[in-house]
């Protein structure tokens, strides 16, 4: 499986199937790609925050992609007049090629004038796992996740303010205990400031786990 980062909370994993995670790309300076730009089968929203929910219903327009979201955000989506597969937090949906559970996240979740769960993502796709943590605050429960869904990969917020800090999400890696953390969520605006070095340091000297940092438009293949 290729692991992409575009850029703040966005990854494509590539493998059986695309599997496209929190697509917020044109109002990203960030962001590698634009919307026009990117393929999917899947779009997993893990929550409606716009930094989030993004440009998927525009890629899912163009793409013919699936939305893969919480209940209320896949109502939402297919009023949206694109195809949509809702779930809930609990165990895997079982999708062509794919498994996806949604986990929680500890977070706020108003957009588009409802109220929606915010949530993590756990992918299986091709004998590894891969979870998204979406938008949260350290919880003890990350520990559950790692001893039910054992992932090779986490993806966790760094930049504070809204979500984890480096110092909470090095403790989270300890409670999922992945083989290899990847942070995100930092460094797209001035308030989630943040040093992906030192989150390096602080995980590394203390757990078996590897960061490996990427920058925007940059990949790694599990
Ligand atoms: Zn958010």
């Amino acid at each position: 499986m290729r692991v992409t980062y575009y850029g703040h909370a966005c990854f494509l994993l590539e493998g059986s199937r695309k599997v496209l995670i929190d697509p917020f790309l044109r109002g990203n300076p960030t962001a590698p790609v634009s919307p026009e730009d990117v393929d999917a089968d899947y779009i997993i929203v893990t929550h409606l925050h716009g930094d989030h929910i993004g440009d998927a219903i525009e890629i899912a327009k163009r793409t013919g992609a699936k939305i893969v979201a919480i209940f209320e955000i896949a109502n939402l989506a297919k009023q949206k007049g694109v195809d949509a597969i809702g779930g809930n937090i609990g165990g895997y949906m079982r999708l062509e090629d794919v498994d996806i559970a949604l986990t929680n996240a500890i977070h706020s979740g108003w957009g588009h004038g409802i109220y929606a769960q915010p949530t993590g993502a756990i992918i299986r796709m091709d004998g590894k796992v891969v979870y998204h943590a979406g938008d949260t605050g350290l919880f003890y429960d990350m520990k559950l996740i790692g001893d039910l869904f054992k992932p090779d990969v986490a993806l966790l917020p760094i930049g504070g303010w809204f979500t984890m800090d480096i110092y909470q999400a090095a403790e989270a890696v300890k409670l999922i205990r992945p083989k290899i953390a990847i942070p995100m969520h930092y460094n797209t605006f001035d308030l989630i400031q943040a040093d992906p070095e030192e989150f390096k340091k602080l995980v590394e000297t203390q757990t078996d786990t590897r960061v490996v940092i990427l920058s925007p438009g940059e990949h790694v293949e599990l």
